[in-house]
Parts: structure tokens; sequence; C-alpha cells
């Protein structure tokens, strides 16, 4: 895409859409060197960011909430970034103009959108109701918090099916079934169960048999029994499920796959066909230069990636490097998503899966491994360097 000469025009505004992975990174980046007369403003709508990679050791117990998240008004102010708590309802990217949650509206010269993938409330029928949904996942950490103290402190057990056969969901099945025994009063005596409904296919279709395999015993030696069935809606008690039988159910955790924002329809950006930000090499959107769009909300035409953090943690860097080059006035850099990541699946008892490729291991050094990863993440992030500190 030609580069734009925009180096001349005083005060312009970036708006940061969407506290997400690689925004972090973009905050971060602006305290060490803020972008000369560009007024920047984060609009997000929760004050911290919950680092989905530690969420099931945040279910198990194995971290408290401020553990795993990255609070977000220190890293804008020391970024000099203006934070506002609210979210994009409307987007007319023709206009440059914002609508939000709180009625306002919001104008930008160059937007940078990083609010993730959302999930479908109306599906199954009598989910928005009586099921709680992973995302977004701050709500999920409030509802299941709730929940699991209303357990903890003497309540009737609990059926808890947890429905999506993926990672999220087999890891918070196995974290569920942990965070359950511990809070017994004697290992396993407290009654509650947890499920896991998978949609259909074995836990971790897609992965390599091998880590399949490891999920699939790990499931059982957890005694979590797995059903290969889809669910068709959620009623007070149980779940109709597709072969026309019923799962006994308290509490449904919706797992299931990420969606793209309503928001995005009639933006006039241009859309895949399942509505999520088309963009190439460069972050850029297909029809808008003056738009970038990374992480889950994205989806890139030239490769082809998984939905998932690591991709959206590894485009902070190229992300806030094009959008200096855009305010430059300079080309931009492509930017090549890797092509495999390691997989790190926690197994809710301090224990993990690892797998690279074809080749996987289990065990709890797997764990303290990703442990240290994740904890390193958070660290990373947790140490805004303020404005005043700046080299010279
Ligand atoms: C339980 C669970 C565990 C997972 N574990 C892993 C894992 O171990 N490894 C891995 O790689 N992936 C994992 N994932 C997937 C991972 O969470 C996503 O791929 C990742 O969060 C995508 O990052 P993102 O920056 O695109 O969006 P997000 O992390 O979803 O961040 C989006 C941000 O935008 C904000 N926002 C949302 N809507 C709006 C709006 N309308 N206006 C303004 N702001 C908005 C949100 O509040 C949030 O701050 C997991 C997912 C779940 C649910």
């Amino acid at each position: 895409m030609a580069a734009v000469d925009n180096s001349a025009n005083p005060q312009r505004r970036l708006v940061l859409l969407g506290g997400g992975h690689a925004h972090v990174h973009v905050l971060q980046d602006l305290a060490r060197q803020p972008i000369p007369d560009f007024a920047v403003t984060m609009i997000t709508p929760f004050a911290r960011q919950m680092y989905s990679g530690m969420v099931p050791g945040l279910v198990a117990g194995h971290y408290t909430a401020d553990q795993a998240s990255i609070a977000l008004p220190p890293l804008a102010q020391a970024a000099g970034v203006t934070m506002l708590q609210d979210a994009a309802v409307g987007l007319d990217a023709g206009a440059c103009d914002l609508q939000l949650q709180s009625g306002g509206r919001v104008s930008y010269d160059l937007l940078s959108i990083d609010t993730g993938a959302v999930m479908r409330r109306d599906e199954p029928p009598g989910a928005d109701e009586h099921a709680l949904f992973v995302r977004p996942i701050e709500h999920f950490v409030q509802g299941l918090d709730t929940l699991l103290t209303r357990e903890s402190q003497g309540g009737e057990p609990l059926d808890i099916v947890v429905v999506g056969g993926g990672a999220a969901g087999v890891e918070l099945a196995m974290a569920l079934q942990h965070r359950m025994r511990q809070a017994a009063p004697r290992p396993g005596q407290n009654g509650s169960r947890v499920a896991l409904l998978t949609g259909g296919e074995a836990p971790l279709a897609g992965y390599p048999a091998e880590v399949m395999q490891r999920a699939a015993d790990t499931l059982k030696d957890q005694h979590i029994a797995v059903f290969l069935d889809t669910c068709i809606e959620v009623r007070v008690g149980h779940l109709m499920l597709g072969s026309g039988a019923r799962l006994a159910c308290d509490t449904a955790v919706l797992a299931t796959g990420a969606q793209s924002p309503t928001w995005l329809q009639g933006s006039g950006l241009a859309l895949d066909g399942r509505g999520f930000v088309q963009t190439g090499a460069t972050l850029q959107s297909r029809s808008h230069a003056n738009v970038f769009a990374v992480g889950d909300v994205s989806s890139r035409v030239d490769v082809q990636h998984p939905r998932s953090g690591v991709y959206a943690v590894r485009a902070g860097p190229p992300l806030v490097a094009n959008l200096r080059l855009w305010v430059a006035g300079q080309s931009l850099k492509a930017h090549t998503p890797q092509q495999r990541t390691l997989n790190l699946i926690s197994c809710g008892q301090r224990s993990a899966i690892v797998s690279w490729g074809n080749w996987s291991a289990q065990g709890r050094w797997a764990w303290w491994w990703k442990d240290h990863i994740d904890r390193a993440f958070i660290k990373r992030y947790s140490r805004a360097m303020p404005l005043s500190t700046q080299p010279a």
C-alpha cells in the first residue's frame, strides 16, 4: 500500500481501540518514545487486560485476578495516553468516526483495532439466560467467582458442564475439577462434578494425535466425563443435546468458538466472510489505509493462522513500528507471523501438556515452564516507564 505524507498536520489523533494483547505493547512502546504531535487515546471497557493464558490457572486457584492481568491505566499514564473506559458500538470508517456505548463519538486520523473476538449470546437458545460465556473474560471471571464462592461456602454440589472441546474448554474443565476438589472438605468429597461437551469431535481435535491422546487420558484420570455431542439448548438444570439426550447441568460454561463483533458490520471496512477485519502484511485494513487491525478481530488475507493470544502478542512490535512509519509518512514493513507455536495446555493440577509440531510431552515441569513464561509476560507490562524517566 502506498505511503501517505502524514507528517505536516499537528495534534492529530491516534485511537487505540481495545486494550488487547498487542495494544499493551503499543502502550509500553509509547511510554519509551511518544509519537510527536499525536494525541493518543485508548478506548477499552475494562481497566485491566486479563491474560487469557493464565485464566485456567486463575480458575484452578493458582493465581489471583491481579496476578493474571495487566493494569491498563498505569501503562496509559506512563505513555501519556488518555484512557476512556468505554466500548465501540459502531464505526464509520469513511468518516473516521467511532460511536461509543456511552453515547459519545470519537473521531480519529489513525485507528488501531485490537478488540478481540466475541461470542454470540443467542446461541444456543437459553445460553444468554443460564450459561457463563468465557468471553468477555472479565465477565466470566466475575461470574465464576460468584459461583465458586457459593459452592465453597457449603452450597449444594454443582454439576458443571464445560461446552467446547478446544484448548480453552479442555483447560477450563480440568481447572474447574481441580478447584472443586480443593474446595471440598475432603478432596473429591463435595459431590460436585465437571463434564466436557465437545460439540462432536474428540477433545483437542486438530492437535497432533499424541496430544489428543494425552488430553483424553488426563481427562479420564481426573474423572471428567467427556460427551462427544452438541448442546442445542441450555435449560434450568440440564442441557438438551443434539442426540436428543439430556445432560444434568447446574452451570454451563461456554467455551465455544470466537466470532466477529457485530459493530463492524456496516463500518465500510473490508471484512472476511465471517465478519473479521481483513488486513494485509502491514496489518493495515485492506480497504482503509488509516485503519490497522491485529489479534482475534483481524483476518490476514495473505497468510492463515489460528486465532490465539500468541499471534496477538507477536503482532504488538510490528504494529507499533508500522503506526510510527505511517505517522512519519514512510513505507510500512511486512509482518510475517510465525508458522508454528509452542502450545502449553494446563491440566489443572499444576501439570501441563507441551507440544511443538508433532512432538509432545507432559508433566509438572511443563506447568512450571508455562508458569514462568506467563508470569514473565505480566511482569514485562507491569513496569511501565514514566515519561519523566525516559532517556533524553
Ligand atoms: C479461557 C481461555 C484461555 C485461552 N488460553 C490461551 C492460551 O493459553 N494461549 C493462547 O495463545 N491463546 C489462548 N486463548 C485465546 C486468546 O484469549 C485470544 O486469542 C487472545 O485473547 C486474543 O487477543 P486479542 O488482543 O486479539 O484480544 P483480547 O485479548 O480479547 O483483547 C481485546 C481487548 O479489547 C477490549 N474490547 C472488546 N470489545 C471492545 C469494544 N467494542 N470496544 C473497545 N474495546 C473492546 C477488551 O476488553 C480487551 O481489552 C484463550 C482463550 C480463552 C477464552
